[in-house]
Order: structure tokens, then sequence, then C-alpha cells
């Protein structure tokens, strides 16, 4: 009976171990549901000119979770103002996964990078758990330089999405090495352990280097790098939230990575996560979604500077779902105070929006399936 019971606790240990990478979801005692504003952060307009009726850049920005609320909640907070205002045109796209009316991120991301529905849980594999070819890949095979950044570690399940092909998103580990099967240009995100601390003792990072990437750990550091290959590691683990302070992390990679990837005369694809978004609507937290929302928000900034002068690139951005059904009960534009409430702690299945700029922008107006996504960048570039 003890060895049973012993047991069960080290099974118990091992399954809480094997999802440290998922603390985020643990909830305060304390109500969080009231943002008392901050610093507004500055917006500029751009006009949307475009040289060709077709893209040859594609920049596809991924808000977790981040359904109307979540974005209205980033207006508020900045007085009334975001980025996201350039986007004039603007659709909405249905979440369902092939297992369940509500995703989960493994699932939202696969729709997004293959234009397949697969299983809750499954990283770019169908619903035999058969591999599928992502976006991604395609533009790679094309000539395209191609990139994925994040808030998260670059080894869960949005990033991860646009690089492996794995049947359970847990698997932090193996996911780090379907990175090295690929010809990536650039990686910016967390999750340098799942590279150089793992259980089977190979040094990814040594790998890395071999195959020509420029290994750097440090945003500081990162945003020195102006051409060639990069992993860019920006923590151990995760990144820190902008509540503790992580800083301008997600604007200053984007910014990096557009830099180096507009090198490649053929064109590029850039997947960028705001994965916060979702974190603060698992933990309910009204200050924690408003603030990653504006970083979010910063980011898009950067994409659209870009875009507006270079006139050949088109920017998207959505949401894999929505997460804790979050409503704004009050607000005020003049200190950004917010008062939020939710229906759950974790994803609802509700409609999110997708917001376009650039050439072939307008093909994204109306209803789409998340699965439309990807097929339509795909027909526009030509990948
Ligand atoms: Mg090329
Ligand atoms: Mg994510
Ligand atoms: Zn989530």
């Amino acid at each position: 009976m003890m060895k049973k019971i012993a047991l069960l606790v080290f099974i118990c240990f091992l399954a809480f171990i094997s999802n440290a990478q998922d603390d985020y979801k643990i909830k305060s005692n304390q109500d969080l549901k009231v943002y008392n504003g901050g610093k507004s952060l500055p917006v500029k307009h751009y006009t949307e000119s475009t040289k060709n009726k077709m893209p040859k850049n594609i920049i596809l920005m991924i808000g977790d979770g981040m359904g109307v609320t979540q974005v209205f909640s980033g207006i508020v907070a900045n007085g009334g103002d975001l980025f996201l205002k350039n986007f004039t045109n603007i659709g909405f796209s249905e979440t369902q996964s092939a297992s369940d009316f509500v995703t989960d991120s493994g699932a939202g991301g696969t729709a997004l990078s293959t234009g397949q529905r697969t299983y809750n849980g499954a990283i770019g594999v169908d619903t035999d758990s058969v591999a599928i070819q992502n976006i991604r890949e395609k533009a790679e095979l094309k000539g395209f330089a191609t990139g994925v950044i994040s808030t998260s570690a670059i080894t869960h399940a949005t990033p991860a999405s646009f690089v492996a092909h794995e049947p359970n998103r847990d698997w932090y580990e193996e996911i780090a090495s379907d990175f090295l099967k690929t010809n990536i240009d650039v990686f910016i995100g967390g999750g340098l352990k799942n590279f150089n601390a793992r259980k089977d003792g190979v040094d990814l990072t040594l790998q890395l280097k071999k195959k020509g990437f420029q290994v750097v750990v440090g945003i500081d550091s990162i945003s020195k790098i102006k051409s060639g290959k990069l992993a860019g590691f920006t923590s151990e683990g995760h990144n820190k939230s902008m509540v503790e302070g992580r800083g301008n992390v997600l604007p200053t990679a984007t910014k990096t990575a557009i830099n180096i990837l507009s090198n490649d005369p053929d064109g590029f694809f850039l997947m960028v996560e705001g994965s916060q978004i979702d974190w603060g609507g698992h933990q309910n937290n009204t200050s924690y979604i408003a603030t990653e929302m504006l970083d979010f928000d910063q980011a898009i900034g950067e994409a659209l500077e870009f875009a507006s002068k270079n006139k050949e690139t088109l920017i998207i951005v959505t949401a894999d779902h929505e997460t804790g059904g979050f409503a704004i009960e009050n607000g005020n534009f003049k200190n950004g105070n917010i008062k939020g409430n939710f229906t759950i702690d974790d994803h609802t299945g509700t409609l999110v929006p997708i917001f376009a700029f650039g050439p072939g922008a307008e093909y994204f107006r109306g209803f789409h399936k998340n699965t439309d996504i990807p097929a339509l960048i795909c027909k526009l570039a030509g990948f």
C-alpha cells in the first residue's frame, strides 16, 4: 500500500515537472480584475500604399488569447489609440479545432501554420499525428528568409507550430531538436534550457553554431545582429511578463528580425507572437492583459514602420483563440483605468479578430476559419 502511494506521489511529481512550462496558468488569490492605468505609449499613423497587388514579404503576428475585448483593453489603457488602429481591413476568425469546440494553442497554432485543423495538444501534425508542412517551411522552400519570434519559450505551442512536428506540445526538448531540422534563419525567444540543459545531455547550441547560427543570449546583444542566421535567446524558460518588467524585448526582437530577414532579395516570412496576453487571461488579471496587449501593439508598430516604407509587405494580426471570456465592465480613456471581469480561467470558443495591412489585405475582410488565414497567405505570397 505504502509503495503504491509512493509511486502515485512520484507520478504526480513527474506530471508536475513536465508541466513546468505551464506555471502561467496558476491564478493568484488576489482580485486582479482592475487595471489602474500606466504610461501611455506613443503611436504613429501611416498611409497604406502598395507597390504591387501581391505582397513580397509576410509578417504574421499572433496575439495568443487576443479577443476583441483584449484589443479594446489596449485601446483604453493607451488613452484611445493603438498602432492597430492603422488597420482598415478587418475580419473575424473561427478558432475551433478538429477535436474540440475550444482550441488549445497547439491546435490553434497548427491551424494558423498549416491550414489544417488538428487535435488539441498537437504541434504541426494532423489528426493521425502525421507531419503537415507549415507555411514557414513552404516559404523556406521557395527561397524566402524565415523567422519566428515569441515572448514565451520558443519551444512553446505557438512558435513550435511554425517549426516542429510533434504529437504532444509538452515535448519541449523534442521540439527544440526540430529547430535543427529546418533552414530557419532567425528565431528569438525564451527557452534556452530546452537547447542546452537537456535530459539527453546534448547541447543543441553547439549544433546550431555548426549550422552557421550566431547563438546570442540577451536582447541587447541580439539587437546588434544585422545579418546572417540568428538563434536569439531572451531567457532560460519563458520571458518575464510586462508587469514584472520584461521591457522592450518583443518590439526590439521584431525590429531586429525584420532588419535581418529583409536582406533576402527573395522576400521573407516572419511570425511574431505576443504570447502572454493569453496568460493574463488564464490568471484573470486585467493589468497583465492590458500591458501585454500594449507591448504586442508596440511590436505591431515596428512591423508597420517597415511595411509603410517597404510597400511590399503584408502584415496580418490575429489570434489563435480568446482567453478568459474577458469583459470590460467599466473604463476611462483619460487615466487608462479598466474594470475587467472574466467568465472562465481558460480559453473560449468565440470569434477572434483579423487585421491586415499592405498588399492583399482586403482578402482578410469578413468571416474566415482559422485555417483560411495560411491558405490566403500562401495564395498571395506564392508559397
Ligand atoms: Mg532566399
Ligand atoms: Mg502561445
Ligand atoms: Zn492558453
